[in-house]
């Protein structure tokens, strides 16, 4: 695989996500610091990237992961993006796939390219008030997740972001930073990229 260089950060829409779209990026930004990955950069789409109604399931009402990861995958592929690129895109949007009632979201290490699904990260999707700390914190979480699939991880069992998380309850569990195995192991999937 080619050279890796920065992470581009795609907002697929404005609710939800655009208004947390910098406090984000500094967020994930010093998780992957902590990590020991200074060098790689994150970068901001200006855009909104919208999810395509071919990836959307009328009956269900909800996106298709898989559908969407690859509409971004070819989106910016076009543009060459994903020569150097991981791109992740976030959206305030429902997703599933198949043989799973939803996902928080889904990575193609191969592609480079995950989607992440917010929808069931906010308080008010459970009936309870609206706390916008809650929901950054859940929202930072599902992002470095899937970014560490993009960087070569698979899930952990111990006290780190990369553990699997089947509800917003496992979510809140989890802490938002790496341990110590999987820094080892991202920061030698990043080097293997950058020689
Ligand atoms: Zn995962
Ligand atoms: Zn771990």
């Amino acid at each position: 695989m080619s050279k890796l260089s920065n992470i581009i950060l795609v907002p697929l829409t404005t609710r939800g996500v655009q208004e947390y779209i910098e406090e984000l990026d500094a967020e994930v930004r010093g998780i992957l610091n902590e990590a020991g990955l200074s060098n790689i950069d994150i970068l901001v789409w200006p855009d909104v990237v919208k999810p395509p109604m071919k990836c959307f399931d009328w009956t269900r009402v909800q996106y298709h992961a898989g559908c969407l990861a690859k509409h971004i995958k070819d989106v910016f592929q076009v543009i060459g993006v994903l020569d150097k690129n991981v791109v992740i895109g976030v959206g305030y949007i429902d997703g599933f796939e198949h043989g799973l009632n939803f996902v928080f979201g889904e990575a193609l290490p191969d592609q480079r390219v995950a989607v992440v699904f917010t929808k069931r990260l906010k308080p008010e999707f459970y009936g309870n008030h609206p706390d916008y700390n809650l929901y950054f914190e859940r929202l930072v979480k599902e992002v470095v997740h899937e970014l560490g699939h993009l960087l070569g991880l698979e899930h952990c069992s111990g006290n780190c972001v990369m553990r699997f998380s089947n509800s917003v309850v496992e979510v809140d569990e989890k802490p938002k930073y790496f341990c110590g195995d999987c820094k080892e192991k991202i920061k030698r999937y990043y080097m293997s990229r950058t020689k």
